[in-house]
Formats: structure tokens, C-alpha cells, sequence
């Protein structure tokens, strides 16, 4: 069906959109929002055989900006052609097989998301370093890329070479820098791109940006295949990312399937599948915009955009009063997100959101949806509640964030607070849901950690979904719950800052709980990995609440910390644990590990002494190789732990 006028405003929006990303680092629009419209237009070329001279589809990038001095890329960059489902994928393969007539071997690479760039070496030194530009022309940014620690000024090969690569933003340096940036960056691609292209060096620097290669764009030297390209650019020390070759389409398939990329520590937006013999790539050759050679299999985007319709306050079991963006629903990664987190005012802030404006948001799997910024601003500003949204009672600021201190009497915080006490990880009493006590606030004023233990059936009887049978089981379990070991009651109490792992820490270091509550600020930060405001939210707990730890005391609870005699299965080890376990859950493997007298540390450092690597391990497994770390499987930790 011919429809010039709907080809044409497509185009338009297209390179609208286009001259906002690749140009001016500023897009309006997500990357799903973007692919859908031009996926439109390939349709709409492919039905009526028709491609208008300016259309997207014939072009590679963005122009070069004038601001730059203009580089022309020894061989043209290209971008590439790309599918969404196995099925096109297996198509592609079938293509390439037929036309070949033979098997293909493959080779399989992320499919970083960053900025294109080429860098180009002569008699061993660095002398340019350009982006993608239009595929012929891009812009020098040598300058900016010399600030990129990871990248080698001098290479041991002496002849021409021009290298490419993906400029990336690391997901940790991300984080690390939005936590104190005036203007936080949306995201890592954003965050790299307008670091390179800023005409200031410093600003590159300040990004802590590193790079992938993946490509030898041209060399004096004879390459044959992808695999071969790879190891040179590991000899001239770059670094490098490969997983597969293979010309069993299948096997890509399965390993495309166990990528997790919420374990790696680098955006990818898909994986690429390249043709590994480069005389089969010459016989394939290239479209005006891509290599028939290579295809990329695009993961579901996790980013989009929508209306921020209005913010809900929220109060949580600490006091904190956080923001919750109402959103437009819109789908995201197979689901429809209404939420999303806004962490504090501050962040309301610096990231310019407004009700009625369009905002960026991300869901992946795990991660509960965030908004990252503004897509078009205009809007109503945000106002910060002066009163605490559930109980009226004036808001306290504190830090970065605002808090009820009606800690007594403002409902949300004590019911949280006693949830929180409930869990699994904290005293264990099953059957108290966040529900029933607020069902037991209502009706019989349930407000303390000591009322739970002072709770008769008289109260529970009539409660919804409470009959004799769930009473008494909820009553045992109660009474249980006075065993706990230490660690799970300094949980348990929800002192800002002090999660399970710092709980266990103090457990360990302070013995009971009355040691703990007089140790002071000094004593508390010589403990690794405390901070001096969590050791302070610390100290100022246990000021405020020694009358509930002495009811609790004379309730029973007084739990003193149970060392793990020397000889301890994992006695003395400091173990990290990676990849997906088949018969515990992560929490539950840590639980074990401290009861036989380990350490259960979050990263690979020169101190763990032990890893255990369960299915898809990503980069800490390759840490932990590295550095000559002991490895064990889940088999082998469950005998180690069960000799
Ligand atoms: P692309 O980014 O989808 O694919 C090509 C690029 O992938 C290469 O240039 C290279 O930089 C990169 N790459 C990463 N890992 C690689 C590897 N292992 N091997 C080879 N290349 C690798 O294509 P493109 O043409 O650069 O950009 C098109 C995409 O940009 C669109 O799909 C769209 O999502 C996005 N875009 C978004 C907007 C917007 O407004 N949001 C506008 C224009 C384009």
C-alpha cells in the first residue's frame, strides 16, 4: 500500500529524532519508541519499493558537528542489520547458508551499548581517535579518548592500524557518578556519548569512561577471520569480549538464551552474530547501511517513555517519605508499569521531572522501574509535602531526604516496622503479614515489638482468615521467634542503615545486644564497610530505644552471639558467590556460610579466598580466574558444607 504522506512524516520524526541523539546527545524519545517508528517505515519501503532519498534507512549515524575537526575513517563504518526473534534469526542463517552454500561459522559478542569508536595507530602510537559520524566522516575526539584509562597510547604493532570499538559508561561508575551529579545522566549510553563529544577533555575524564573492542577496521596485516581479529587487538592490548564461535545457529541460540544482563557490569542491548571467515564476508558484502555478514539479536528494550501523571508520597517503616512517580501505564518488558521510583525531593530536582512531563523510565527484571529523567519538561512542578501524608505531623529534613518523626503514632511506619520484624530474616514469624498487623493496629492498638509477644487469641479471633487452627500456629511461631539468633534480632529491629549483612557484622563484633547499644560512633566505624552516618543512625537508635530492648529482655529475647568454633567447615574464609544456585536461594547460601564460620563478601577482592560459581557466573568467575581464586561448584560447596 503506497502511503507517501505517512512515509514522509516518518522520515521527518526520524531524522528529528536522529539529529537529537547522534548529534546534540539530547534524545526526546526511548530507543523502543524510536525502532517502532522506523520499523514502520521499513515496511512501508519494503511494500512499495519505494526509499526517498533522506530516508534513515541509507544512512549510518549522524552527521559529523562542525565544532570537531573532521576526521575521514580509513575503511567506512557501518551499522547493523538486526532481528528481535529466533525465528528471524533462524532465517538470517538459512539465508546466509544457502546463498553460501555451506555451513557458516559464527562468532557470538555482545552487543555493547555505547559509542561507536574508531581509533587509528601508527608506527605503534595513537594518532586519531574518531567517532562513527556518518560511517565516512566522524568527529576527532582524540583528545577525550586519551583520558580513557583502559585505552593503550602505544601498541606493539608497528605498522597501520585502525581499531574499533564501543566507548562504554561502567553501570558502577554510572551509579557512583549520579549519586553526586548536579544533573544525573539517563543512562550509561548517554553518559559516554556526551562525554566524548564534549569539546572539554575534563569532562571525558570526570566520566571514568573504559572501552571494548571488537573490530580491526583496517590493518597492513592480513586478517582472516573474526577470531583472529579479536586476538590481535588482545596482543596490542585492548580489551576485548568474545563468547562464542560456533556455525551451529542453535548453540547461539542457548548461550544468547543464559545471558543475564542485569549481572554485567555494562549495558548491552543485544548480541552480535558475525560471519567468522572473512572471505565469506567479502563474497557477502555490505547494503548501503549494514554488512550482510553480521546481524544483531535485539534483547527487549527496558527503557521508554511516558506522561508522569502525578507523585504519591509514601511513608516507609523508617519515617522516610519517598516519592512514587504515578505513571501513563505503559509496557515495558512484557508488563505494564504504573509505578515507578523517584529515590527523594532531591532527585525530583536535579532530574527536572514535572507532573505532565514526559520522563525516561527502566524496568528489568529485578529491578523495581526507575525514573531517569526528563524527556520533554514542561509540567507543574513537584511540591514537597510540609506534613507527613498519612499522620499530618510536620516533616523533619534529614540529609537527602525528609522524615515523619511520629514514629509512635503514625501507622504506615509501625506497621512497616513490624513487618519488617516478622521476616524471615529477622525473627521468622510466619503468619504475622504486613495485613494482619495492620488488622491488630486497628483493632487492639498493635504498636510494638512487645505487643507481638503479649498478642492472646482473644485478639486474633474474628480477624479475617484467622480461625483456631491458624491461631495457635501463628502463637507458636511467635513463641519460636524468642530463640533468634542475634544477628536476626539486630535486624530485626530495622535500624537505618543496617541491613542483614552489617546485623551479622555487629552480632559478631558486640556479642548482645546491650554491648552493641553502648558502643559509640568511633568504636562502631572501625567495623569495614561502615559509614560514619549509618554509624551514627546506630547509635542514635539504641539512645532513643533501650526501654524496648529491656521489655523484649524481660520478654526472653536476649540472644548472645553464638561463635562458630574454630574448625568451622568454612571457618575463617571470606566466600563470594556468583551465577544462579540450583538448591538455595542466595540469602540461603549466605545463611550457611555464616554458620560454618565464613564471610560472605559481595565482590571479588585481594582478600576472598573462595568462589562459588553456580550456572551463567559472569564477571566475578572471571575475576575470581584471574586472580588464581579457588572455585567450587554448587555440588561441591553442598558436600563441603554437608562433610
Ligand atoms: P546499532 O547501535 O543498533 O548497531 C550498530 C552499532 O553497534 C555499531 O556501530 C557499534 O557501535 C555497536 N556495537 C556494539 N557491540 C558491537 C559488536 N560486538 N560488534 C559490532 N558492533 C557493535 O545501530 P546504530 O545505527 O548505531 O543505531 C541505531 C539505533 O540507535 C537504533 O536502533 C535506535 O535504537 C538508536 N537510536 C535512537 C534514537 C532515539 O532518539 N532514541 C535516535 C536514533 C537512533
Amino acid at each position: 500500500m503506497d502511503n507517501p504522506d505517512r512515509m514522509r512524516e516518518l522520515i521527518d520524526v526520524l531524522n528529528k529524532y536522529a539529529y537529537e541523539y547522534y548529534v546534540l546527545d539530547m534524545p526526546t524519545v526511548s530507543d523502543k519508541e524510536y525502532d517502532a517508528l522506523y520499523d514502520e517505515l521499513i515496511a512501508l519501503e519494503k511494500a512499495t519499493g519505494r526509499v526517498y532519498p533522506d530516508s534513515p534507512s541509507l544512512k549510518v549515524g549522524g552527521e559529523p558537528i562542525k565544532e570537531f575537526v573532521q576526521h575521514k575513517h580509513i575503511n567506512r563504518l557501518y551499522s547493523l542489520d538486526k532481528c528481535k526473534t529466533f525465528e528471524e534469526l533462524i532465517a538470517w542463517d538459512d539465508k546466509l547458508v544457502k546463498s553460501f552454500g555451506g555451513k557458516i561459522e559464527y562468532t557470538l559478542e555482545y552487543k555493547l551499548d555505547g559509542l561507536t569508536l574508531c581509533l587509528t595507530y601508527e608506527n605503534g602510537n595513537l594518532s586519531v581517535a574518531a567517532t562513527r559520524g556518518n560511517g565516512t566522516v566522524g568527529e576527532d575526539v582524540t583528545e577525550q579518548v586519551k583520558t580513557i584509562r583502559s585505552v593503550p597510547l602505544s601498541i606493539p604493532h608497528k605498522g597501520i592500524m585502525e581499531v574499533q570499538g564501543e566507548g562504554i559508561m561502567r553501570l558502577s561508575a554510572l551509579e557512583a557518578y549520579n549519586k553526586t551529579a548536579k544533573e544525573p545522566l539517563k543512562n550509561a549510553r548517554n553518559g559516554v556519548a556526551g562525554a566524548i563529544r564534549n569539546l572539554d577533555p575534563k569532562v571525558t575524564a570526570s566520566r571514568n569512561l573504559d572501552i571494548i573492542f571488537y573490530n580491526v577496521n583496517f590493518s597492513d596485516e592480513e586478517i582472516t577471520s573474526q577470531e583472529q581479529m579479536i586476538d590481535i587487538l588482545k596482543q596490542n592490548r585492548f580489551k576485548t569480549e568474545k563468547l562464542l564461535v560456533t556455525s551451529d545457529i542453535n548453540r547461539i541460540i542457548d548461550e544468547i538464551k543464559s545471558i543475564d544482563r542485569d549481572k554485567l557490569d555494562f549495558a548491552i542491548d543485544g548480541m552480535v552474530i558475525k560471519v567468522n571467515d572473512v572471505a565469506i564476508r567479502e563474497k557477502l558484502g555490505y547494503t548501503d547501511k549494514f554488512p550482510r555478514w553480521a546481524i544483531a539479536y535485539k534483547f527487549e528494550a527496558e527503557e521508554t517513555t511516558t506522561e508522569l501523571k502525578d507523585v504519591l508520597w509514601q511513608v516507609g517503616r523508617t519515617g522516610k517519605v519517598t516519592p512514587i512517580a504515578l505513571l501513563e501505564p505503559v509496557e515495558l518488558c512484557g508488563a505494564i508499569v504504573k509505578r515507578a521510583t523517584l529515590n527523594n525531593y532531591g532527585d525530583i530536582l536535579r532530574k527536572k521531572v514535572k507532573i505532565g512531563s514526559r520522563v525516561f523510565i527502566r524496568r528489568s527484571n529485578d529491578v523495581i522501574p526507575e525514573v531517569l529523567g526528563v524527556a520533554d519538561g514542561d509540567g507543574t512542578d513537584i511540591e514537597l509535602p510540609e506534613r507527613c501524608p498519612s499522620c499530618g505531623t510536620p516533616l523533619i529534613e534529614d540529609g537527602a531526604n525528609w522524615f515523619c518523626p511520629n514514629e509512635y503514632a503514625c501507622k504506615p511506619q509501625i506497621t512497616g516496622k513490624l513487618e519488617h520484624f516478622c521476616e524471615k530474616d529477622c525473627m521468622d514469624i510466619e503468619g504475622l503479614s504486613e495485613k494482619t498487623i495492620g488488622l491488630l493496629y486497628d483493632k487492639i492498638g498493635l504498636n510494638s515489638f512487645e505487643g507481638i509477644y503479649k498478642l492472646k487469641k482473644s485478639d486474633l479471633d474474628g480477624l479475617e482468615g484467622f480461625k483456631d487452627k491458624k491461631i495457635s500456629n501463628l502463637l507458636t511461631n511467635i513463641e519460636k521467634s524468642k530463640k533468634a539468633d542475634l544477628a536476626h534480632y539486630i535486624n530485626a529491629l530495622g535500624i537505618l542503615g543496617v541491613g542483614k549483612k552489617l546485623a551479622s557484622d555487629l552480632a559478631r563484633r558486640y556479642g548482645n545486644i546491650f554491648a552493641l547499644a553502648s558502643a559509640t560512633i568511633d568504636d562502631l566505624i572501625l567495623i569495614p564497610d561502615m559509614g560514619p552516618i549509618t554509624a551514627q543512625y546506630i547509635v542514635e537508635y539504641f539512645s532513643r530505644h533501650i526501654k524496648t530492648l529491656e521489655d523484649l529482655r524481660d520478654i526472653g529475647i536476649d540472644p548472645n552471639y553464638v561463635s562458630v568454633p574454630e574448625g568451622g567447615k568454612l571457618y575463617g574464609e571470606k566466600v563470594v558467590l556468583t551465577g544462579t544456585l540450583q538448591n538455595y536461594k542466595r540469602s540461603e547460601a549466605a545463611e550457611i556460610i555464616e554458620k560454618n564460620g565464613g564471610e560472605v563478601q559481595s565482590s571479588v577482592t585481594s582478600a576472598t579466598t573462595l568462589v562459588v560459581a553456580g550456572e551463567n557466573a559472569g564477571s566475578k568467575l572471571d575475576k575470581a580466574i584471574k586472580n588464581g581464586i579457588k572455585i567450587i561448584d554448587e555440588n561441591e560447596f553442598i558436600a563441603l558444607v554437608n562433610s
